[in-house]
């Protein structure tokens, strides 16, 4: 028997922690601007498994991998779509060896770029580069995978299948999503949380949320909503550490550890079951996140 997936670590109502940002740590440790990050797995391995050592580290339950653009698509724009299967292997493998057998391997999967809208790709040609993409995950050692930073629901969607349909990986999938100047959170493509949670549920997602472009206190109002829909989901919330302020050109985020650390009980209050970070967050945040949700 292996271990408890994570849902059924979840059905016990204890709130997992998940990891933060991986960008900012791969440039920190060298990686060149203009330089594929997800090429990393396969040329700098041992840089990239510390990424996922430090948030282990740090106390997180689960860390994710070097792969958000590890699609062929994405890929393409580095001449690199023929090595997608070995990047995406790699790259599990990397933060399965930091995660050992106790701790989870969600990996990361973005968007391709590409829009069905507006008849860049099929649905079919969509399937066909995600399934490329989680297989490799899984046989790299991925627990899950984490479809993440999604706008459009066709995409999510053909994710989920390719995921559903050709893997045993346990499914997560999260949007990102804008408040607009009426109050109300919408993706990119104009789907709100409730109806981009559905769609995810309805497809066969275990795990629906939030990542990306918003801060705690934002993901407190999308957790609610989603929640108020769909009393026994599973939520996940990967929050930006708050909104970026432009300095010198630079995406500069406002919020600290502790701020973060502080909103962690709103937010599980809200309805979260795994809380992590996106972009701006460091171990130090899931250090601090860690602390909240133990001593709660
Ligand atoms: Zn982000």
């Amino acid at each position: 028997m292996g271990k408890q997936r994570i849902t059924d670590v979840l059905k016990t109502g204890k709130v997992m922690v998940s990891d933060g940002a991986w960008g900012t740590m791969l440039y920190q440790k060298g990686l060149q601007p203009g330089e594929c990050p997800d090429e990393w797995s396969l040329t700098h391995p041992a840089e990239v498994e510390d990424i996922a050592r430090e948030y282990i580290a740090a106390g997180a339950d689960m860390v994710e991998t070097n792969s958000f653009g590890a699609n062929g698509y994405k890929l393409a724009h580095y001449g690199l779509q023929d090595k997608a299967a070995a990047i995406n292997e790699a790259a599990a493998r990397a933060s399965r060896l930091a995660a050992g057998n106790d701790r989870y391997v969600i990996a990361s999967a973005g968007p391709t770029g590409k829009l069905l809208l507006m008849g860049d790709v099929t649905d079919d040609d969509l399937y066909a580069c995600f399934k490329e993409q989680v297989t490799a995950l899984e046989r790299g050692g991925a627990d899950a995978v984490c479809i993440e930073t999604m706008s459009d629901a066709g995409e999510a969607i053909a994710a989920i299948r390719a995921a559903k349909e050709n893997t045993r990986l346990e499914i997560i999938a999260t949007f990102t999503f804008e408040k607009t100047a009426q109050g109300e959170f919408r993706t990119m493509m104009g789907l709100s949380p409730v109806e981009a949670a559905g769609r995810a549920l309805a497809v066969g997602a275990d795990v629906v949320g939030a990542n990306c472009g918003n801060g705690m206190e934002r993901m407190v109002e999308i957790t609610k909503e989603i929640r108020a829909a769909f009393p026994d989901a599973y939520i996940l919330i990967h929050a930006n550490a708050g909104l970026p302020a432009q300095v010198d050109g630079k995406d500069v985020f406002p919020e600290t550890p502790g701020m973060m650390a502080a909103l962690v009980q709103p937010l599980i209050a809200a309805g979260a079951n795994i809380i992590g970070g996106c972009c701006g967050t460091t171990p130090a945040h899931i250090e601090a996140i860690k602390n909240a949700v133990r001593n709660l």
